[in-house]
């Protein structure tokens, strides 16, 4: 069962001049239609600007999409009520990239975990405190944490304590935009283990956004790889990593020491969101482009394994070079990538 359902998705910010006037708009999310499995995780990868966290954020409604649909459970997001959607909140909550940024200096962290639960009513009043503790010895702090002050925490604590008040509720979605990037390269792997625990022993649905192809292959079922505002591959991990068969998720597995499928590299700079290429999209930067994709705009066919690509059954099989790798192997290759930055 589908828990979330994004049809044709658009966003478009306004871009205005210093006098006020609109110059045209930023075509942030443009045409997006996915789905989300109960107890799945699915990441959205891509290069920064290329819309996973405006995504993110719809499919939320913390934003509101100019046009499509957003269903959670089945129910239409955007016919509720503003008091029946805060009471969907509770199910559907965000981590934030920046701990430091996520979390009040004006709260204890007492006071940042029990306000959803408050707000929710998660426990009965009075009871908020033994389950702070509950959460903070959940995500590897000590109970008596909730004393002091975020400021007192090194960032992949604070992230921890983030992780804690977006879990407190008992959400059955959670979307974590680029939850480990803003922390230490020693202490994302810590981080990353502890959201895969979560994530299997709560049943979370889990959105992962992210640009670190390692942390996606290491925690995600399924991988969708935007660009400008689009998904142009979408298919299990696994396949995704193993055969990818959009030119732009070759070249961005190519550019990662121990990832890829051996692709030309990218070439030139994304194109402005505000005046996308005619035809693919990509075509500007895709060593394979002919006439055709100049003119006609790839659509992504419901496969299992899609690229929005006119050449991808004809381009030859990019097979990664690890694709035979045991699971330990894989693990051990990835913890070498955490600690040395490097692909063992
Ligand atoms: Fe490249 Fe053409 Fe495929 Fe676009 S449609 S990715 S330009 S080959």
């Amino acid at each position: 069962m589908n828990l979330l359902e994004l049809r044709d998705l658009r966003k478009l910010f306004p871009v205005r001049d210093a006098l006020g006037r609109r110059r045209g708009a930023v075509r942030a999310v443009d045409g997006v239609s996915l789905s989300v499995a109960q107890g799945e995780v699915l990441a959205i990868v891509g290069e920064s600007g290329c819309g996973k966290s405006t995504l993110g954020r719809l499919a939320l409604r913390l934003i509101e999409p100019d046009e499509g649909q957003v269903r959670f459970a089945g129910e239409d997001l955007r016919a509720l009520s503003p008091a029946a959607l805060r009471a969907r909140r509770r199910d559907m909550q965000l981590i934030f990239q920046d701990p430091f940024a996520s979390l009040d200096p004006r709260m204890t962290v007492e006071a940042a975990i029990a306000e959803p639960l408050r707000l929710h009513g998660v426990v009965p009043r009075g009871q908020e405190s033994a389950k702070v503790a509950e959460w903070l010895e959940r995500v590897g702090l000590r109970a008596d944490h909730a004393r002091r002050w975020p400021h007192e925490f090194s960032g992949g604590q604070r992230q921890r304590i983030a992780i804690a008040r977006a879990l407190a509720s008992g959400p059955k979605l959670v979307i974590g935009d680029e939850p480990v990037s803003a922390l230490d390269v020693s202490i994302q792997a810590q981080v990353v283990n502890l959201l895969q625990d979560l994530i299997r022993d709560l049943g979370l649905t889990f959105v992962l956004i992210s640009h670190d192809l390692a942390v996606v292959r290491h925690i995600a079922d399924r991988v969708a790889v935007m660009y400008l505002g689009r998904i142009v591959e979408l298919g299990e991990t696994e396949q995704v990593f193993a055969r990818p068969r959009h030119p732009y998720t070759r070249a961005l597995l190519a550019a990662v020491p121990g990832q890829g499928a051996k692709a030309p590299p990218l070439a030139g700079d994304v194109p402005s969101p505000m005046s996308p290429p005619s035809g693919c999209r990509f075509h500007t930067r895709c060593a394979h482009a002919v006439a055709r994709c100049r003119e006609v705009d790839p659509m992504l066919p419901s496969e299992a394994h899609a690229a929005a690509c006119h050449l991808a059954a004809e381009l030859p099989a990019a097979v990664a070079p690890h694709e035979t790798e045991t699971g330990g192997e894989r693990l051990r290759r990835l913890q070498a990538f955490f600690t040395q930055g490097t692909a063992a």
